[in-house]
């Protein structure tokens, strides 16, 4: 059994960093033109190379995918209750309680973790406006079924698409579903601008409507027409954006090489189950989670210390549940016995490390430490 040096803890994750020198001439640009934010020639390039690349209509720019959340809501000018996940990053269902909006969650399916369209339609009521699901892990939701429920009860859909970069399915990006998606361009993610984010939709107005929101309503020097917020992101993100976008093939077909390896190996390990496949297409490899089962010798959080004290920094994506958090475990949608499945998901998870410049030997040490386990 191989063991890591105690000198170089692993990561869940490695942000994409380009060679330094690349940037320079990027940052020369931005000296020379003194041009450093409020939708600079950098900024444009960027939506435009996004959209070309997603295979999207408009792509607006933002500070964060937070802020990017926020001001999507209130494009849409979604008020009341909003059906939304449990099983997400926190940022999901803070960025409706900002907006004075109830977050409503619904349970997830027990095979694709993501919001379940059956338990949507329990959770409509009549001050339900919109739903925001989340592709968790990258993995497609149900877009028809969920664009149906939507359609017959009137409601507005907003995908939380952070984990979603350059996902497609059999009709093309997955970002062109719902009224609006938003990604997440934080250090963390596939695609990354130190932080930042962007909201897709589909006309033209909508886009215009997004650009004075995320510019505190101005339209023009004298004329304000919203309570807009400051989430313009600035030329330097931007820049940055352009050249990460050079290498986010090779980057992607790093992280399915992973992905691969990590299936092969775990298949030998009893007791350790994986998320099915969702094909080369449909899936981005932005996270390897795996749910620890009764029959594997350790408890998940025994295995998570473990890997710990091996120096591989996992994480348990998602635990807690959102609704666990104090702002949101008193309100009845929170209730235990609403989450089931939930529940359970959020106790065997770990999300392994992933990212295109882990090697096949640290691959190979994360999967003897968790085979060792078992005596496999
Ligand atoms: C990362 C993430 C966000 C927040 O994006 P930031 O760019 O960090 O603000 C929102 N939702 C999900 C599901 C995320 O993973």
């Amino acid at each position: 059994m191989t063991t890591p040096q105690k000198t170089s803890p692993i990561y869940v994750t490695q942000p994409l960093l380009p060679p330094l020198e690349e940037f320079i001439p990027y940052l020369q640009s931005i000296w020379d033109s003194k041009w450093l934010t409020n939708n600079g020639p950098f900024h444009q390039q960027l939506e435009q190379a996004l959209c070309d690349y997603l295979g999207v209509r408009h792509v607006a720019l933002f500070t964060s995918g937070t802020v990017a959340l926020i001001t999507a809501t209130q494009v849409l000018r979604i008020t009341g209750e909003v059906i939304t996940t449990p099983y997400s990053f926190v940022a999901t269902a803070h960025s409706l309680l900002w907006n004075g909006i109830k977050p409503v969650f619904a349970d997830i399916d027990p095979i694709t973790l993501n919001i379940d369209p059956d338990k949507i339609e329990a959770a409509i009521t009549p001050q339900t406006t919109a739903i925001m699901p989340v592709h968790c892990y990258g993995h497609p939701c149900d877009v028809d079924r969920i664009e149906k429920i939507a359609d017959n009860y009137g409601l507005k859909v907003i995908y939380d698409a952070a984990h979603a970069f350059g996902v497609q399915d059999h009709r093309g990006s997955i970002l062109n579903h719902g009224d609006l998606s938003v990604l997440s361009f934080h250090a963390t993610k596939v695609f990354n601008t130190f932080e930042g984010g962007a909201i897709i939709c589909h006309d033209a107005k909508t886009k215009q409507r997004i650009d004075h929101l995320k510019n505190f309503g101005f339209v023009d020097e004298v004329t304000v027409v919203a309570p807009g917020i400051n989430g313009k992101m600035s030329e330097v993100n931007a820049a940055f954006g352009l050249l990460q976008l050079k290498g986010i093939d090779e980057a992607l077909q790093n992280r399915r090489a992973v992905d691969a390896r990590y299936r092969t190996g775990l298949a030998r390990i009893r007791g350790i189950r994986c998320l099915p496949d969702a094909g080369e297409k449909m899936a981005n490899y932005a996270y390897f989670p795996i749910l620890i089962q009764p029959d594997y010798p350790l408890s998940r959080d025994a295995l998570y210390q473990h890997l710990q004290d091996n120096g591989i920094y996992a994480r348990r994506y998602f635990h807690p549940l959102i609704s666990d958090f104090p702002m949101y475990r008193g309100m009845s949608s929170a209730a235990h016995s609403n989450l089931p499945v939930a529940r359970k998901a959020a106790s065997e998870v770990i999300c392994l490390p992933i990212y295109p410049t882990i090697s096949n030997e640290q691959i190979d040490c994360i999967l003897d430490i968790i085979a060792g386990e078992t005596g496999a």
